[in-house]
């Protein structure tokens, strides 16, 4: 008997012990890493997920055909007369929202989500991501390598700028043409048509003439191998070439280029730059990357939500980034379910965008927005349980 307590007791204590940490680990404000989240939740999601869903290559190909059909027809505008040229304006506008598809069907198609045939991947995302000037080679390495690692931390080159960093031109743009309570009307106009294109010359030129981590005018330099380079250069030239030949195409007339290249490529950005505004750059600096802390995800109407693979998920795509990207939504029930006291990471795409434009974009500290005189201060868009940590935080 004695010999039985010998070896109970002790199995008794430490099984209290046990369920006591797990108790205190469900009601103490933690982060809790993208990993973590993934390996609760993949066993709850259907096999179908995981597999790739050759339906966006459709969708990506058609996108392709209508800029296409843009240009063919755009051809031949110098025969429309004048006053019949406002006709051509509802086809800028379905052009400028296939830059805005492309964009996501080849971010999806780099993921792996739609199709895994990697000598056909690399030549459609290449195409894909021509009107946008980002050389595939770059965004494997900026977006699948180092943002998705990375997210919203120190590393991140898609993060905000600090108020400590170096006032370089790359931070003087973000002052004068991102979203925020100091920027002025007509900078943010700018700003929605060019960002993408600036955020593209801006990682572009720290790779292929820097490529160290010194580069001060970005937010978080990165360095890609010799082979990147050499590829990343090529691929912009190639692109450069591709561009041409559409001004050439369009005979570089004033009216045909206005209409069917830059008004759908300047419109196509803002429409991407809606959306990459939000995901991350009201949130917090996490040092854990908990996709549920530093980043947001929009509720958009469903049409948009078609038209753009569900790129308004953005933190359930950070928790599972080559998921099919049908199958968000069921994450995000997931998430609701068996995480409830973290749901404060979803906003209305009004309540996003009033967010971004009443407060300052440069980093304080993790958790507060600063301007470039540091006079003005605003906190970051928070999770409640991000509040709980800091608070936690600050009493220890
Ligand atoms: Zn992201
Ligand atoms: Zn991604």
């Amino acid at each position: 008997m004695a010999c039985t307590l010998f070896f109970l007791v002790p199995a008794a204590v430490k099984l209290v012990f046990r369920m006591y940490s797990v108790e205190q680990q469900k009601t103490t404000p933690r982060f809790i890493s993208q990993t973590e989240y993934a390996k609760a939740l993949r066993p709850l999601l259907p096999a179908a997920a995981f597999a790739p869903d050759p339906s966006k290559l459709l969708i990506l190909l058609i996108n392709l055909g209508i800029v296409g059909l843009g240009w063919a027809i755009a051809a031949h505008l110098d025969r429309w007369p004048a006053y019949w040229l406002w006709l051509y304006l509802p086809l800028t506008i379905i052009m400028a929202n296939s830059v805005v598809a492309l964009l996501f069907t080849s971010h999806d198609l780099m993921h792996g989500s739609v199709w895994r045939s990697r000598r056909w991947n690399y030549p459609i995302s290449f195409l894909g991501l021509t009107l946008l000037w980002m050389p595939p080679t770059l965004w494997k390495v900026i977006h699948n390598r180092v943002h998705h690692s990375t997210t919203n931390s120190l590393d991140d080159p898609d993060r905000n700028y600090l108020s400590s960093q170096p006032a370089t031109w790359g931070k003087w743009i973000q002052d004068a043409f991102v979203p925020s309570n100091t920027v002025s009307k007509l900078g943010l106009l700018l700003g929605m048509l060019s960002a993408w294109g600036v955020h593209g010359f801006r990682n572009l030129t720290s790779v292929i003439f820097f490529n160290h981590k010194h580069a001060n005018y970005v937010p978080a330099p990165f360095v890609v191998s010799r082979r990147d380079q050499r590829w990343i250069l090529g691929e912009v030239l190639v692109m450069l070439g591709l561009h041409l030949g559409i001004l050439s195409y369009l005979q570089f007339d004033p009216i045909k280029l206005i209409l069917a290249y830059f008004l759908p490529i300047g419109l196509g950005y803002a429409g991407v730059m809606a959306y990459i505004y939000t995901n991350h750059m009201l949130s917090p600096l996490t040092e854990v990357n908990d996709p549920l802390l530093n980043s947001v995800s929009l509720h958009v109407p469903p049409l948009l939500d078609l038209l753009h693979c569900n790129f308004s998920y953005h933190a359930e795509h950070h928790i599972f980034p080559s998921l099919n990207s049908n199958y968000y939504p069921q994450v995000r029930a997931l998430l609701a379910e068996h995480y409830p006291e973290r749901m404060g990471y979803t906003l209305g795409a009004r309540a996003a965008w009033r967010f971004l434009l009443t407060t300052p974009r440069h980093y304080q500290d993790a958790t507060t927005f600063t301007d470039a005189s540091g006079q003005l201060t605003a906190a970051c868009q928070m999770n409640p349980v991000m509040e709980s940590l800091e608070c936690s935080a600050s009493k220890t």
